[in-house]
């Protein structure tokens, strides 16, 4: 047998990461895992379990029931699209909203909460193929993985891209909101100590201001085969 590939995707919050990587692992057959849920299940598991209050983050009690958060991908035969499952609760949609965004990255700063991530999404990597998108796929999950890519795009363009997406889905966040919570997220995840967002040397940049889906997916598509 030969060995899976894998394909990494970082990059700043709301480039399109996952869009163009579904796309690309239908095109390819490969099994698309998108890493940023697993943070957003954590994170709604925490909410769950009142470990937010008023100072914000309750670490050692979302430490402390770390053992008891499983977390899964389940691959829905009517829409075609996987969805995350927390405890075997399907919360697809509920790890969507702001609630979760705004409290996502201190949750994701937890050392301890990335290892448990981190060492399922390798264990993903062994059986298939796969496309991974999050923020340390290239530099701390797969450091070897076959391509690795690094998308941005303005945060002006990103919360627009954003805002249209809820909106859609009849959340009325405003776009100054969103905005900011672009931001904040894009400095909470670069700076943060446990691995940080970064470039590594050897990703492609992928600046996506100004591309359509279309052009990029034919970008990265060439670039991959
Ligand atoms: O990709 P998405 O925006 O849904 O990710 C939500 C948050 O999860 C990010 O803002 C980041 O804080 C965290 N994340 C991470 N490492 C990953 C994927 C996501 O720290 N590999």
């Amino acid at each position: 047998m030969t060995n899976p590939t894998i394909v990494a995707i970082d990059g700043h919050s709301s480039t399109g990461k996952s869009t163009v990587a579904k796309r690309l692992a239908k095109h390819l057959k490969f099994i698309y895992v998108d890493s940023g849920a697993m943070y957003r299940a954590v994170t709604l598991f925490a909410l769950k379990k009142g470990c937010f209050d008023d100072n914000g983050l309750n670490e050692v009690s979302l430490i402390n029931q770390l053992d008891d958060i499983s977390i899964d991908f389940k691959f829905d035969n009517d829409t075609q699209k996987s969805q995350i499952m927390l405890n075997g609760e399907n919360v697809e949609d509920s790890i969507r909203g702001m609630e979760v965004s705004q409290r996502v990255s201190a949750v994701a700063a937890i050392p301890e909460v990335r290892e448990k991530l981190v060492a399922l999404q390798r264990e993903m990597g062994k059986k298939h193929s796969i496309i991974m998108d999050g923020r340390d796929i290239g530099s701390v999950v797969f450091p070897d993985a076959d391509i690795k890519f690094f998308m941005t795009a303005s945060a002006e363009e990103r919360a627009r891209r954003r805002y249209e997406e809820l909106k859609a889905k009849g959340d009325a966040t405003s776009y100054e909101e969103i905005l900011e919570n672009v931001k904040a997220r894009d400095h909470m995840d670069s700076t943060r100590t446990h691995s940080p967002l970064v470039k590594t040397d050897d990703a492609i940049l992928i600046d996506n201001t100004n591309l359509s889906q279309d052009e990029q997916f034919e970008k990265m598509l060439k670039m991959i085969k």
